[in-house]
C-alpha cells in the first residue's frame, strides 16, 4: 500500500489505511514501513552540520600565500612549509617548538620557495606558542 500510493507520509498512510483496515500497532507498523522505505530514506533533509563549514577563495598567483604547521612522527619534529596553491611543500627537521627555532626554519625555508625581491607573502599558522612569539616580533627582516 505504500508503494501504490506513491510513498505518502507517516500522518497520509496512517489515514488512508484507517479507511480499510484496523489493526493494533498500527501507528509502529506504519512508521516501520515508512523508515526503512529506501525512496523515503533517500528524501528525507539531511541534518544540519555541526560544524559551519568556510573556505577562502584561492590566491592570485603562486608564492604568495603560505601555511606552517609542525607535525611529531616517530618522535621527531617536523617543520612543514606548503605553499597554498600548488601545494608544494618543504620540510626540515627541528629539535624544539620555540620560537626561535621556528623562526630559523621558516627562514631557511622561504627562500627556497620565492624568490628573496618578490612580494610579501602571508604565511597561515596554527595559534601555538612559539608561532603566536614569531607574529609579536615579526619584522621585515625575516622575509
Ligand atoms: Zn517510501
Amino acid at each position: 500500500m505504500h508503494i501504490k500510493c506513491s510513498h505518502p507520509s507517516k500522518h497520509q498512510s496512517k489515514l488512508v489505511v484507517k479507511r480499510c483496515f484496523y489493526a493494533l500497532d498500527l501507528e509502529k507498523a506504519i512508521s516501520d514501513i515508512t523508515d526503512t522505505c529506501r525512496v523515503c530514506s533517500s528524501l528525507q533533509k539531511l541534518p544540519q552540520p555541526v560544524a559551519e563549514q568556510s573556505t577562502q577563495p584561492p590566491p592570485q598567483s603562486i608564492g604568495i600565500s603560505f601555511a606552517a604547521d609542525v607535525l611529531k612522527r616517530c618522535k621527531q619534529l617536523i617543520f612543514l612549509l606548503r605553499e597554498t596553491a600548488s601545494s608544494y611543500t618543504v620540510c626540515c627537521l627541528i629539535d624544539d617548538e620555540r620560537s626561535t627555532t621556528l623562526r630559523n626554519a621558516l627562514a631557511r625555508l622561504c627562500p627556497e620557495m620565492r624568490p628573496i625581491t618578490g612580494p610579501p607573502v602571508v604565511v597561515s599558522v596554527d595559534p601555538e606558542p612559539g608561532f603566536v612569539k614569531i607574529l609579536l616580533c615579526f619584522n621585515s627582516e625575516l622575509l
